[in-house]
């Protein structure tokens, strides 16, 4: 079972991690797309910015002339767009066809231009995206490559772009921006804004600090989930280890039980069957065969007192259903007290002519069991055992106090079940069958009583019970 439970533990703890791990990898994913996609943005945000420069210039007429005519021998429309002042170098006029406008226009017209200044944005716009300037008119080429190639990209702006994406996607919005790719954190796949094709890469990194502590919050379900499961399955195993353990132990202690019973019938049925078969087989005078009948008696007592200690024992559950009678308290401390010899007890008795209703019988056996063991129990001579009995609010407090050998922390609750005894096989000194505390405690039960026991101040143990008045 616990190969079944270490099994269990060991897939819940392999999901939790790969689940980690895969939404750590798609939180890489979705922060380098956003990042990527920040830039993108960017670059086209102002790739446009330079192709509306490009518009206004191309369509100023007192910049740039733009001209139409019929080519005689293909018979399209060429245009020709000329600056108005030229530098002294470089190309100033450029002559084109355009594909689609097939029509034939001779001298311009407003449509026509408006298609030719079009064409040129068009073209413009797929040459920036592939990263280089075309010079249709010297002055045209140095105005786009001026504005392309100087003018820097604007990180913050990437920076706002990508922080808007991060929110709009549920993602972390804490980020630094990083030029050398650092050892801490995460970092995203770097953007390179280098300006020219073949120039050196400038690199950018967007660097997030802590983002295990975002995985954890986006799979804390599942973790959760997970730790339940887990829980679930070391509290089982627990249950059943401990029902187990304690199956074990009656066990134990049920065969305890059987070996000093089986002992404490055999003596006196030996004794019974070689004293009757002596009385068989010889011719006794008269005064040898009275002391054989006396141990035939003695022993049958014995055994009498036996079955009947065990009888009241099974009986302690059905103390409760019994008819209750109006019990004298002091009466019963005393009777319990004369089954003793008196300078062995001693009984502190504060509770007056106080009467409880009660099964008298069992509350007798209830004191004269816990007065038993503690004389049993108490190897030396000491002072006397205590029996107090007092009235605390609303109930009464009965307490047996000895100074014998004290019972171990461990063993204070156990002592109350059926069986029970300490150190158990080796007590054959002190005659028993773990029955006692149990009746006590049955008793005290069926009373609405509580039992308790504790260390008694100077040695020894103390039983107290309260009953409800
Ligand atoms: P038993 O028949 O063994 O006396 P009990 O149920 O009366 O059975 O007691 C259970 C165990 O508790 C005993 O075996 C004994 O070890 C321990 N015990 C009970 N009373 C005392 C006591 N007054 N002092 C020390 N140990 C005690």
């Amino acid at each position: 079972m616990s190969v079944c439970v270490c099994g269990i533990l060991s897939l819940q703890l392999a999901f939790a991690y790969s689940s980690f791990q895969a939404e750590r990898n798609l939180l890489e994913k979705q922060v380098n797309e956003a990042f990527a996609s920040a830039f993108e943005a960017v670059r086209n945000d102002r790739d446009e910015a330079i192709l509306d420069d490009l518009r206004q210039l191309v369509s100023d007429p007192t910049f740039i002339e733009i001209t139409s005519r019929v080519n005689p021998v293909y018979g399209t429309t060429v245009f020709t767009m000329k600056e108005l002042q030229p530098p002294f170098k470089g190309q100033t006029q450029l002559s084109l066809s355009i594909e689609t406008f097939p029509e034939k226009v001779e001298p311009i017209t407003p449509k026509a231009r408006q298609a030719f200044i079009d064409h040129i944005v068009k073209n413009a716009r797929n040459d920036l995206k592939n990263g280089y300037v075309f010079y249709y008119t010297q002055k045209l080429g140095d105005s786009l490559s001026k504005a392309k190639y100087e003018v820097p990209i604007d990180t913050a702006m990437i920076g706002e772009r990508f922080r808007n994406g991060l929110g709009k996607a549920g993602l972390p919005t804490r980020f630094r921006f990083a030029a050398v790719a650092p050892n801490d954190g995460f970092k995203t796949k770097p953007i390179d804004l280098s300006l020219k094709t073949n120039a050196a890469p400038k690199l950018l990194y967007a660097v997030f600090p802590d983002p295990d502590a975002v995985v954890f919050e986006r799979i804390k379900w599942i973790l959760a989930g997970s730790f339940v499961l887990m829980s679930v399955a070391v509290v089982c195993f627990g249950y059943t280890l401990k029902v187990m353990l304690s199956q074990q132990k009656l066990s134990a202690v049920k065969d305890d039980f059987i070996h000093n019973m089986t002992h404490e019938l055999h003596t006196p049925l030996a004794s019974l069957t070689v004293t009757a078969e002596s009385l068989r087989k010889f011719q006794h005078d008269a005064t040898a065969r009275e002391t054989y009948l006396d141990i035939i008696l003695l022993q049958a007592q014995r055994l009498g007192a036996l079955t009947a200690e065990i009888l009241e024992t099974a009986r302690a559950g059905k103390v409760g259903n019994r008819e209750k009678q109006t019990i004298v308290v002091s009466d019963l401390l005393k009777k319990a007290m004369a089954a003793f010899p008196c300078d062995a007890v001693a009984v502190e008795d504060n509770v007056g002519d106080l009467e409880i209703s009660g099964d008298a019988n069992s509350l007798f056996r209830m004191l004269t069991n816990l007065i038993d063991n503690g004389l049993k129990y108490n190897p030396g001579p000491g002072a006397p055992l205590l029996v107090k009995a007092d009235v605390s609010g609303k109930k009464l407090l009965l307490e047996v106090s000895d100074n014998g050998p004290g019972i171990p922390e461990a063993e204070k609750t156990q002592i109350f079940d059926a069986f029970y005894r300490i150190g158990t096989g080796n007590r054959h000194d002190v005659k028993g069958y773990g029955l006692g505390l149990y009746f006590v405690k049955e008793v005290v039960r069926k009373h609405n009583g509580k039992i308790s026991v504790h260390d008694n101040e100077n040695k020894g143990t103390t039983f107290r019970i309260a009953i409800a008045l």
